[in-house]
């Protein structure tokens, strides 16, 4: 359990002005994150938690969906990144070391998991591999905002797969964007969420597939087809000569500011065939490797959840990311032993507890449930004299009416 009396939480009474952005001010206010310098962060106890319960429900359904976890490593030499013609990226941080040397701080991780996975990758009998891992990843942005949007270092999950033929590889990523549709219903996203199709960048001639969520402050203008809901990013849309539907040909569309939360890219050879992997077909004849990638900005996420969710004052998170499932309030220093146990009990029951056992410094009852509900936890429990007297506790679920349940 969380206890708040361990951790030097201060919320403040107003949205401090660091930020431009509403729901930022507001992690910032509710002490969730604190920044080190503009797109860099350090995320508090609470924080930590958001952050890591969507990283869980994007690792059980990678998991689920046999995809393996690994974690590759930060650092990289210079030389591998020669090979596929990336090393003078100005986006990607070099790291000075000995000499005239210098390492690269991993921008992404095809380079480094390419080779990685050669050594197992040997017939058609491993194709499907699939490995993700999450994990901060380094960007030299110019203009990183005083937000979670644009960083300079940012968690991510990414994953790769390989394949021996195209067929398989378009099975797979067919099958990866019902797995990312999932994760987004489990985050209560779903239904501002469009497929949207993207520029292949220098991997494909192919389109790349982002996962736009509608969001007025969005960073980018999609294009949604009236008939068949088909999403295009306007890197894509021919607008000299209107819009047309990729798919269905039709022309009536409508226009949304969307922030990109994810992408999944066909890399065809690009980074195999520089590395030398290869596959056994069948008759023991050498194959090229088909390659996917498939990211998702888990801090991105982060802050897209708490955009989306944003009321007047607060972050109101789905259930499924909130910081925690119960917060208890304690009136009263003799009885924090019951209020522990009884925390306890909940925990047993796989439920997350925050107990607000502040007494020492004339934290009151109003503070207390002013940060319980800043914080956004569904469920309040106050233990007092008063309760304790009809031998329970008040409960009160978030907008429902209070009651005394007994223990
Ligand atoms: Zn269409």
């Amino acid at each position: 359990m969380i206890k708040l009396s361990n951790f030097p939480i201060k919320t403040l009474k107003t949205r401090p002005q660091i930020s431009d952005n509403i729901s930022t001010s507001i992690l910032l206010q509710a002490w969730f994150i604190r920044q080190t310098m503009a797109g860099v962060y350090n995320y508090t106890t609470l924080g930590l938690k958001v952050l890591r319960n969507i990283e869980n429900i994007v690792r059980e359904e990678m998991d689920n969906y046999w995809s393996s976890e690994i974690l590759m490593s930060w650092l990289s030499p210079m030389d591998i990144w020669e090979k596929t013609w990336r090393a003078d990226i100005d986006e990607y941080f070099k790291v000075p070391t000995y000499g005239d040397k210098n390492y690269r701080l991993n921008p992404t991780h095809e380079e480094i998991v390419t080779p990685l996975m050669t050594e197992f990758i040997n017939s058609y009998k491993d194709s499907w591999a699939s490995v993700y891992q999450i994990q901060t990843k380094y960007r030299n942005e110019k203009r990183a905002k005083s937000w979670l949007l644009r960083g300079r270092e940012f968690i991510m999950k990414d994953a790769y797969s390989f394949h021996i033929t195209d067929e398989e590889f378009v099975e797979y990523y067919e099958w990866m964007k019902k797995v990312y549709m999932k994760i987004f219903e489990r985050l209560e996203l779903l239904d501002d969420t469009y497929i949207t199709l993207a520029d292949g960048w220098v991997f494909t001639e192919k389109y790349s597939h982002e996962f736009q969520v509608v969001l007025p402050i969005g960073e980018d203008e999609i294009y949604i087809c009236d008939s068949c809901w088909t999403s295009h990013n306007k890197e894509v849309v021919d607008l000299e000569n209107w819009f047309e539907c990729t798919k269905c040909k039709n022309k009536d569309h409508r226009i949304e500011k969307a922030s990109e939360v994810w992408n999944i890219f066909p890399l065809e050879t690009k980074f195999t065939k520089p590395f030398w992997m290869k596959m056994l077909d069948a008759n023991n004849k050498e194959q090229d490797v088909i390659m996917g990638c498939y990211g998702i900005g888990v801090s991105r996420l982060m802050w897209v959840i708490a955009e989306y969710n944003m009321k007047d004052k607060w972050i109101a998170w789905p259930e499924s990311v909130a910081p925690a499932d119960y917060y208890i309030i304690v009136i009263w220093e003799e009885n924090i032993e019951k209020a522990e146990d009884f925390a306890k009990k909940l925990e047993s029951k796989w439920k997350t507890v925050i107990l607000d056992d502040r007494m020492w410094k004339k934290v009151g009852f109003g503070q207390k449930a002013g940060d319980c509900e800043l914080f956004w936890i569904p469920r309040r429990i106050v233990i007092s004299p008063k309760t304790l007297e009809q031998w329970g506790f008040e409960f009160t679920k978030r907008w429902e009416k209070s009651e005394i349940v007994n223990f």
